[in-house]
């Protein structure tokens, strides 16, 4: 029997990862010779900022603390202005991946190197895709300058996250690596590592759903969510990715949200025509209907049950189809413009995904 061939690049991205380690930022800061740092965070998150600022101590210029989701283009001049006014030489960005995003968008734009310490499930800092948003589209590409220089992974910081925002950050995550399984550029390594972030996360997060406090499930999320984070920097992705695009880009819905929806259909839709990464998500998730027990980890997020409740009316539909194909990309099934179309209509109605898979 000859296995396939594969190419296979790892990304130059140095991780710390451990309870407590945050207090470690000062020793990156001084390995990358950075002393006068900005600190990006989020609007009502001023506990994070406060914290890194109090342990870079004199590394610190300034705070920038108003990243926005899918970073908004007059938020990224806003951060760029400030960083050039204080004369900083890099960025240390904390929180989720709304704050990640505007990190990478300012080294993209400034060209100076990004710290990250990331306090959800994204995996944003795993990857060199940059997004921005500017006059209702959101712009993304690949580029390796805005990959953080180093990332910090410290689940002290996640214990406090909201259950809400565990899960459905969580269910993010593992729609990387589901898509990774079957990604036309998918290696042993990250089909090693997707299996495993999704093992993790399928088992960390029922627990935190009942005790988010618990460390030992936030250490086991956190090191599922960096897994799955670089699956996702280091494959192309499918349909899934595509539609959440969309549904994101064209019509507003909540990034983490609409990932959640989706991907018990996306599953249904595409395992079938990809049996390895079937029985891989299988072994991960301990079943042998991958595509109901997502639904079921969705359903305990307390994540909206269908499309329909954020918003999208049957006449949205279409337009949906239409980008979908309007530009060729990888998928392991054959797509076609009315399956495509009924898929998204279950996922509107919230009836069941139908599948082997
Ligand atoms: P987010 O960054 O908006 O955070 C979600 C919520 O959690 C926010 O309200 C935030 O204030 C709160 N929060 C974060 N950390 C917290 C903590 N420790 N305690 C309590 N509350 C906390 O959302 P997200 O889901 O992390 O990221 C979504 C964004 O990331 C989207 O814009 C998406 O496009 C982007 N993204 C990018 C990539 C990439 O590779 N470029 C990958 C994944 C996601």
């Amino acid at each position: 029997m000859s296995a396939p061939g594969f190419t296979y690049e790892a990304l130059p991205v140095r991780v710390v990862f451990g309870a407590g380690r945050v207090a470690e930022l000062p020793t990156e800061a001084d390995r990358l010779g950075l002393d006068r740092l900005v600190v990006l965070g989020t609007p009502g998150r001023a506990e994070d900022v406060q914290l890194v600022s109090t342990l870079l101590g004199h590394r610190v210029a300034g705070h920038f603390e108003d990243a926005r989701t899918h970073v908004p283009a007059s938020v990224v001049q806003a951060a760029c202005e400030k960083v050039g006014r204080l004369g900083a030489d890099g960025c240390v960005a904390i929180g989720g991946g709304s704050v990640i995003g505007l990190g990478k968008v300012v080294a993209r734009q400034t060209g100076l190197p990004v710290i990250a310490v990331p306090t959800t499930y994204s995996g944003s800092e795993m990857t060199p895709i940059w997004g921005i948003t500017e006059d209702g589209r959101k712009r993304t590409g690949r580029d390796l300058r805005v990959l953080p220089r180093s990332v910090v992974y410290d689940p002290e910081l996640t214990v406090r996250l909201p259950p809400r925002v565990t899960g459905l950050s969580g269910l993010n995550a593992i729609a990387h690596a589901m898509e990774a399984l079957y990604a036309p550029d998918a290696s042993p390594v990250t089909s090693l590592m997707a299996e495993e972030g999704i093992r993790a996360l399928a088992a960390a997060l029922p627990v935190l759903a009942d005790e988010p406090s618990d460390l030992p499930a936030r250490t086991l999320a956190l090191r599922g969510s960096w897994l799955c984070g670089l699956c996702l920097g280091q494959t192309t992705m499918s349909l899934h990715h595509k539609l959440c695009h969309i549904l994101g880009g064209t019509f507003d819905l909540p990034h983490a949200e609409t990932h959640s929806i989706l991907m018990p259909y996306v599953a249904a839709f595409n395992l079938p025509a990809a049996p390895a990464a079937n029985e891989a998500m299988s072994r991960a998730l301990g079943v042998a209907a991958p595509a109901v027990e997502l639904a079921h980890l969705g359903a305990r997020t307390g994540a909206a049950p269908s499309l329909g409740e954020l918003g999208i009316a049957e006449s949205d539909i279409d337009e949906v189809v239409r980008q979908v194909f309007s530009q060729p990309y990888a998928n392991p099934r054959r797509l076609r413009p009315d399956e495509v179309h009924g898929l998204l209509l279950a996922a509107l109605r919230g009836t069941p995904p139908q599948s082997p898979g």
